[in-house]
């Protein structure tokens, strides 16, 4: 063993308080994909005790167990014993990390996420995503597509590139003539890729005649860089982003975020990823009673519902996907429907709660056949939902999601519930 486990958890306690009993093996998700019991939730805890143990090296085999967990944190829902099998895999990935360094493709990434200067030069230019090393071939996801980047290698979908960010697309305070103001986090997808989440929810907050601030020094929330083991990155932008979010939340009710991942990262995992800072970790919580999912705010805060109520109810079946980071890491699910449903006929898919199989990073490019598996089950039960639209506040999902369903053929588009909730509005 060359390297010591970066500890929050200890991996041998988490391993002795294992009994065993199997009840995470058939809802997780890798294990589903790959039926081998080294790659389930019991198998990853059991070798981490090793490891810890000095039993077992981090060696190249070690490396592949590892990193073929999707984080999906279903096996953490059903534990008897509440062992957080996501969090101890996401510490040893910084050992990994540490050991074997980081893809030449992933870092040049990663440097995007910290230097957003960079990245809205290169975004300009079509290139954002190319470092990435994903897999390219079309967009079908969005009813209005912009430009579509070159094919890279193959069979793959990738986003379309908005012409303007939605960061660039804004002034800082749109002023809606209201006595409430709150404060947008929009994500790197939806600030380069689906820009029209943004649009909606500048457009939503309007129809609420609440004031709009957009915080233009935001920088991503660090969740790709987390799931890598790159903690540099995550702890440059977590500090950043919590330093700057300081500076102006006495004067807003609450940052909205129109994605999963990036709330749940900021919300929830910035405490975890603290545990051995606290001056950091505490700042990161002080923050946490005004973080919410869009939809969360919307549905709890405002009167929406009833406005929505007001407007025009659309024979358009919606089937509404569950993202892990909403429904298990922050248990919002109800709002999203709660709102969906005022204009659109809500059809549930067998099992929406299933992981859609993004992974990450590194399953999105060295892993993918992975993402793909995991994926099938989610297209065919969406086709089989029979709605014309699948949405899930997530943008993450969202790539998945549509790059499965062009996989199996099945025509259904991807909005986002605030896309959803937009169109609604501008309705009678
Ligand atoms: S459900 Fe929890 S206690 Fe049971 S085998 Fe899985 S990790 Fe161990
Ligand atoms: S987080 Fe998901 S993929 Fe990873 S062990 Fe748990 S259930 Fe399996």
């Amino acid at each position: 063993m060359s390297a010591q486990p970066h500890e929050i958890f200890n991996f041998t306690e988490t391993s002795d308080a294992c009994i065993k009993c199997g009840k995470c093996i058939p809802v997780c998700t890798i294990h589903n994909v790959n039926a081998d019991e080294v790659t389930s939730p019991r198998g990853f805890i059991d070798l981490l005790g090793a490891y810890q143990r000095g039993q077992l090296e981090l060696d190249f085999n070690a490396k592949e167990i590892f990193e073929s967990c999707f984080l999906c944190t279903n096996c953490t829902d059903v534990c008897p014993k509440a062992l957080a099998t996501d969090m101890v895999i996401e510490q040893v990935r910084a050992d990994i990390a540490q050991k074997f360094g980081i893809a030449w493709f992933k870092r040049a990434f990663f440097y995007l996420l910290r230097h957003r200067f960079t990245m809205d030069i290169l975004f300009k230019m079509g290139y954002v995503f190319q470092t990435c090393g994903f897999k390219i071939k079309a967009e079908i996801d969005s009813m209005e597509p912009r430009f579509t980047l070159p094919i890279i290698k193959k069979d793959r979908l990738l986003p379309s590139m908005g012409k303007t960010s939605f960061l660039n697309s804004y002034p800082e305070n749109i002023s809606n003539g209201g006595k409430r103001r709150v404060a947008i986090f929009i994500g790197c997808l939806g600030n380069y890729n689906y820009t029209k989440i943004g649009d909606g929810l500048v457009e939503i907050l309007e129809a609420l005649n609440i004031d709009v601030f957009i915080p233009k020094k935001q920088l991503c929330c660090g969740a790709p860089a987390y799931f890598t083991g790159d903690f540099a990155t995550v702890d440059h932008n977590a500090k950043k982003n919590i330093e700057y979010f300081e500076s102006f939340i006495d004067e807003v009710e609450a940052i909205i975020i129109p994605e999963a991942t990036c709330s749940a990262m900021i919300k929830i995992d910035y405490d975890h990823y603290f545990h051995d800072q606290p001056q950091w970790k505490q700042r990161a919580n002080k923050l946490k009673s005004k973080i919410f999912m869009a939809t969360e705010w919307l549905e709890q805060n405002t009167d929406l519902k009833a406005v929505l109520a007001t407007k025009e109810k659309s024979s358009t079946a919606v089937t509404y996907h569950d993202p892990c980071h909403a429904r298990k890491m922050q248990s919002v699910y109800k709002e999203p429907r709660s709102l969906i449903e005022q204009n659109y006929t809500i059809k549930e898919m067998s099992d929406p709660n299933v992981c859609c199989g993004f992974g990450g990073v590194t399953m999105q490019t060295e892993k993918f056949h992975f993402a793909q598996a995991a994926g099938r089950p989610k297209a065919a039960m969406i086709a089989k939902s029979g709605a014309a639209i699948v949405s899930a506040e997530c943008s993450a999902c969202r790539m998945q999601i549509n790059n499965s369903l062009y996989e199996a053929n099945v025509d259904v588009v991807f909005k986002n519930p605030i896309e959803l909730i937009a169109q609604a509005l501008k309705g009678k």
